[in-house]
């Protein structure tokens, strides 16, 4: 079989075609267990091409035998749904193969990109100095912000390495990637101050403060404070005008990580939930969780465009040889060769307009208030999120989360992930997919009530501790 990308372009077709009719039909795949993988899937890698029909059914056994992320069953993960439009971009963006790295070769698409950081950078009120890029994904665009923020407390770290006591903060339910973060910078894990939060996951700025002093007095530089909007498990947004005040007493970066939760910047309805978003230092949000874009589609903004640069040019003569810096964004990314994950979020934004954003955004606070009442009205249940958050976690009859997860997902009933907050642990609802309806969140719970009902003897109840 030779590379034809015309017949190839037809059997993808083909093969999606056979997906989507399975997707209506099982919204859960069957699962395969790690120990039959082997024995229901035929991976090998022979040494003789293989003939048309076997590649055909080879292939459509894999993605009928892959989870379903994009299904109204699906509510495992921060990501969910499928933004057609979105979707039709990214296979646009594979098809032209561009790097974004420099101008020369990417040519258009950089105009693509840098639309949409001015548009977000406009609409947080970041003023004409901002600019941004597209990383990897959350973990990475946190990455960028806190080696902004070291390179801004001292522009001699880059060449000469750390020699003050940096210290970073971050919520007690931040995003683990600060930690991960925080050791790649070289600062060290032991350096991070996880600042104690309120009863719905939000820092207390006066826990952030009393900390912050404690340290300057004892000859440490505070330089960085990562704040969430939408913390993973319980979707808390921190108090950022706040907490903005305190970092700019103190001369520390502030970071928001909206990776979950950032996109309520597109809801009028919504919006005050990041009130002050606009005094921060850097922002980001992921459009492959909140808005139903394909991964990954993470946008960092950074007030300051020079920080960027700074932290992030570098000289490669065989690289950048046309242009200047304003449109080579290879001088403000991470990576040299890059994937052009503007394309699709762009085709998506220009498809439904800044309006259709807002009202997938709003969607999913709708349905998350249709899941929580649903809880609250229900005496069978009990709640633990709150009010504006697209997390809705819940127990059900006193049965133990992780084993009612588990067997949910053994049963090929349902995608749903358990999570903890201080001494609980819930199974955890999030509606980030806007494409499903009140009845399907209705279904969701009938199916959930129906499993337990019929296999109540064999689950697991939660341990009471007094
Ligand atoms: C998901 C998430 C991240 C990580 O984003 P990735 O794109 O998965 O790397 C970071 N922060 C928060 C709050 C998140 O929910």
């Amino acid at each position: 079989m030779e590379s034809n990308i015309k017949e190839d372009l037809i059997l993808f077709n083909e093969l999606i075609d056979v997906f989507l009719k399975d997707e209506q039909k099982n919204p859960v795949s069957n699962i395969v267990s790690t120990t039959e993988l082997y024995e229901k899937l035929d991976f090998s890698l022979q040494e003789e091409p293989m003939i048309l029909p076997d590649y055909k059914n080879h292939l459509k056994n894999l993605i009928l035998n892959t989870p379903k992320s994009s299904s109204k069953l699906f509510f495992n993960q921060l990501f969910g749904g499928r933004q057609s439009k979105a979707v039709l971009g990214d296979l646009l963006a594979v098809f032209l193969n561009n790097s974004m790295a420099t101008y020369k070769i990417a040519g258009a698409q950089v105009g693509v990109e840098k639309e949409i950081i001015n548009k977000v950078c406009e609409i947080i009120g970041y003023g004409n100095k901002s600019g941004g890029t597209f990383p990897t994904g959350g973990s990475m665009s946190n990455f960028m912000s806190l080696i902004m923020a070291r390179d801004k407390k001292d522009t001699s770290i880059k060449d000469k390495g750390i020699n003050q006591k940096l210290i970073a903060y971050g919520s007690k339910n931040a995003h683990y990637s600060l930690e991960k973060n925080i050791s790649f910078s070289g600062i060290g894990k032991d350096n991070i101050r996880y600042i104690d939060t309120n009863n719905k996951g939000e820092i207390i700025a006066k826990e952030l403060e009393r900390q912050l002093k404690k340290d300057i007095d004892l000859g440490y530089y505070p330089f960085y404070l990562n704040a969430t909007a939408g913390t993973t498990v319980m979707c808390a947004f921190d108090k950022i005008k706040e907490l903005s005040d305190i970092c700019k007493e103190h001369n520390v970066w502030l970071h928001v990580d909206g990776a979950f939760g950032g996109a309520v910047i597109f809801s009028n309805r919504h919006k005050a939930l990041i009130e002050g978003v606009s005094e921060s230092d850097s922002f980001c949000f992921n459009a492959h969780k909140t808005l139903g874009a394909p991964l990954s589609t993470s946008v960092l903004v950074v007030k300051n465009k020079k920080n960027l640069y700074n932290s992030f040019s570098n000289k490669a003569t065989y690289l950048y040889q046309t242009h200047n810096e304003e449109f080579n964004l290879g001088q403000t990314s991470f990576e040299c060769g890059r994937r052009n994950n503007a394309l699709k979020f762009w085709t998506m934004w220009k498809a439904i307009g800044t309006k259709g954003i807002e009202k997938i955004v709003d969607r999913q606070f709708e349905l998350a208030d249709f899941a929580r009442k649903y809880v609250i009205n229900n005496t069978n249940y009990q709640l633990y999120s709150f009010d504006d958050s697209l997390s809705v976690c819940f127990n059900y009859k006193d049965i133990d989360p992780k084993d009612l997860c588990t067997k949910l997902y053994e049963n090929n009933k349902l995608m749903i992930g358990y999570g903890s907050f201080n001494d609980d642990t819930f199974l955890r609802l999030v509606t980030i997919n806007n494409q499903v309806s009140k009845k399907d969140i209705k279904d969701f719970f009938d199916i959930l009530e129906s499993f337990v009902s019929d296999n109540m003897g064999e689950l697991k109840k939660t341990e009471i501790n007094n």
